[in-house]
């Protein structure tokens, strides 16, 4: 699962369909291609 490196919430979603291989937070907005990658 991805977490989120602002607020570290896991309430992420691909950026316009993953096509620029980013990600969005749906809690604080971040953008970008970093992600912290969380093991279940
Ligand atoms: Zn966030």
């Amino acid at each position: 699962m991805k977490i989120c490196p602002i607020c570290k919430s896991n309430e992420i979603t691909d950026y316009m369909g993953a096509q620029f291989g980013k990600y969005l937070c749906k809690r604080c907005g971040y953008v970008g291609s970093l992600v912290l990658e969380k093991e279940r």
